[in-house]
């Protein structure tokens, strides 16, 4: 690129998660003079993407549209790499910037690299140290790695575990995460326009004076004898009259048939459809705990004041159950029971998770990195 002419910055992600924490960086970079920024979207899941990108006002520029039924990692992965380089060829873009850990992520890391397109990663250093768990994720987050040259860290400890694999300190910005900044200004959306959240409405009312958990799902490590552990646990949890558990269920087949098999019907249990993104704020925002296997959720309870019980064995975001906002549970049917319980039953259990602060983000990240490429792409 020549000194003072306009950087073309090309965004690429697939999924619903990647979209929530890229929306906010999509906005701030548009915001600062001297870069173009386009948008890409592989579209790896069409529905839940689209939800966000729609509460997100954004269009993309390039729609890849990949997503095909019952998708093999192999077959999708070969997709990415191939239109995603199509896409490149014709756009020929100064840098890519891709978000965390999907097959998205590693492939257009991959497309770039061939073409010799730096790449900027957001959502850098997140390591559990077990490449089975989360997988494939922690190799597509390792592979991108070390390809990128531009690392946001979105903690220290990201910081951290990116020096450990000789990353450059030069290439490493330590910037809160992005997932804060979308969750802060969904709040205050909702606030400002509580029509935006109001289909929550009936569950409020049908669950009034109850203390309410909400549930997510969706991990491949626990499908199989995971999700019918997490079933079993629900069932009980809401055998209690002063609780109810509110459940989104992920569309995957390996999750929704065995949630409707097990706890279809039970008063206390509401099974709902996936919800955009600002009634799942607001579902936290009900909520007395929130039980998860999601990465995001367990980075933005905290930020509510809400206790987090991870349903995972490892966790890439250690600095939660380090602050006191999350405690691993795995997906033993007991031990995830015997978490809820203390938490409703022992207000000092509870409120020491309440009180601790959130280390990931202040809701400024998406600033700090769009002034961090900009000032790259001014040199
Ligand atoms: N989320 C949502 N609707 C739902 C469940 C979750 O908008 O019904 C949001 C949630 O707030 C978080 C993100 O989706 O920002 C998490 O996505 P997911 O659990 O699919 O992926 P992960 O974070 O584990 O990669």
């Amino acid at each position: 690129m020549q000194p003072n002419s306009t950087a073309r910055i090309l965004l690429v992600f697939g999924t619903r998660p990647e979209a929530i924490k890229m929306f906010p960086l999509v906005h701030a970079l548009r915001q600062q003079p001297g870069l173009e920024t386009r948008v890409c979207v592989t579209a790896q899941h069409r529905g839940l993407l689209d939800q966000v990108l729609e509460i997100a006002r954004i269009s993309p520029d390039i729609d890849l549209d990949l997503m095909q039924d019952n998708q093999t990692l192999d077959a999708l992965s070969a997709r990415i790499l191939t239109q995603f380089g199509a896409a490149l060829d014709a756009t020929k873009p100064d840098r890519i910037l891709v978000h965390g850990d999907t097959l998205t992520t590693m492939m257009a890391t991959i497309s770039a690299y061939f073409r010799k397109i730096p790449v900027g990663h957001v959502e850098a250093g997140l390591r559990s140290g077990n490449i089975y768990s989360p997988w494939p994720e922690e190799v597509n987050r390792k592979v991108t790695g070390t390809i990128a040259d531009l690392h946001f860290a979105p903690t220290q400890a990201a910081a951290d575990a990116l020096r450990a694999e000789n990353v450059p300190d030069s290439a490493i910005h330590v910037t809160g995460n992005t997932v804060i900044d979308a969750l802060l200004a969904t709040r205050a959306r909702i606030e400002a326009e509580p029509a935006l959240a109001a289909g929550l409405d009936h569950l409020a009312t049908r669950f009034a004076g109850k203390r309410i958990i909400a549930v997510t799902s969706h991990r491949r490590e626990n499908f199989g004898d995971g999700m019918a552990n997490i079933a079993r646990a629900i069932g009980s949890i809401a055998d209690r009259p002063d609780t109810a558990v509110i459940f989104p269920v992920h569309p995957n087949p390996a999750v929704r048939p065995v949630m409707e098999h097990m706890l279809a019907g039970r008063d206390n249990v509401a099974l709902i459809d996936p919800l955009d993104y600002p009634h799942f704020v607001r579902l936290m925002t009900m909520s007395t705990i929130v039980l998860t296997d999601s990465g995001g959720v367990q980075e933005e309870a905290p930020s509510l004041g809400k206790p987090v019980l991870v349903m995972r064995d490892t966790t890439e975001r250690p600095e939660g159950v380090a602050a006191g906002t999350a405690r691993l549970v795995g997906t033993d049917a007991e031990t995830i029971v015997s978490g809820i319980f203390t938490l409703l039953d022992d207000s000092n259990a509870y409120s020491a998770m309440t009180r601790a602060h959130n280390p990931y983000g202040d809701g400024l990240a998406a600033q700090r990195i769009a002034r961090t490429i900009a000032d790259a792409h001014r040199q």
